[in-house]
């Protein structure tokens, strides 16, 4: 099988999560995609996290439900303790001997892989597919793919899917000011952070 992995923080999902998923599904026919949340993302502080893994999970459950070729891995999902991706594709490799593996991720993380530990390992392990995101055009997606692959040898593609101007972060930002969320997250999640009174 051919998974896509769709790793995050998730605080919350939003529609830019799930339109990568979409796209990097029917673009590299993949047979599924694994939602992957994060318990303690090394390069987060605790300051940013301040919501519960219990509830991030619940959000992706909820906003994932109906897809059935939409997965939750609880793998990295560890509340206190700094999961590294390229471990994580380690233990897929062990877990599912013969399934290939697709790392999907933004323009942001392209640009900042280097900085992850064991990065190098994420190219021997997976297929990178990178979107673009914000500022970043195809320009500059092109010469950090071809620069990627040059140094290190990577298998990396560019993932063609509707660019967002969306983040967690502007979501977050917009629930503690009062302003709606709805659209920018699926009714389901939208709901849940106003029930939770999440962001507030
Ligand atoms: P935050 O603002 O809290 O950092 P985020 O929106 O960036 O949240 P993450 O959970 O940090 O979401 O991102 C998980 C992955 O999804 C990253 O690889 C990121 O680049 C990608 N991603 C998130 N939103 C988008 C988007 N709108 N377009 C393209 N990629 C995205
Ligand atoms: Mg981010």
């Amino acid at each position: 099988m051919k998974i896509g992995i769709m790793g995050g923080t998730f605080d919350p999902i939003h529609i830019g999560h799930l339109l990568l998923g979409e796209f990097a599904f029917e673009e590299f026919n993949l047979d599924e995609i694994w939602f992957l949340p994060n318990g303690n993302p090394p390069h987060k502080d605790a300051e940013e996290m301040d919501t519960s893994l219990k509830h991030r999970i619940e959000m992706v459950k909820l906003a994932i439900s109906g897809s059935p070729h939409f997965k939750l891995s609880l793998h990295e999902a560890k509340e206190g303790i700094h999961s590294y991706t390229y471990q994580t594709m380690l233990d897929f490799h062990k877990m599912y001997p013969g399934n290939q593996f697709y790392f999907i991720l933004g323009a942001d993380s392209l640009f900042a892989i280097e900085k992850w530990k064991y990065f190098k390992g994420m190219f021997t392990t997976c297929t990178i597919l990178a979107a673009m995101r914000d500022d970043k055009d195809v320009g500059d997606m092109k010469k950090q793919i071809s620069y990627l692959k040059k140094k290190y040898n990577a298998d990396i593609e560019l993932l063609r899917a509707p660019l967002l101007e969306i983040s967690s972060t502007t979501i977050r930002k917009r629930a503690a000011m009062g302003l709606t969320v709805h659209y920018m997250v699926p009714d389901t999640v939208a709901d849940y952070i106003k029930e939770h009174h999440l962001y507030m």
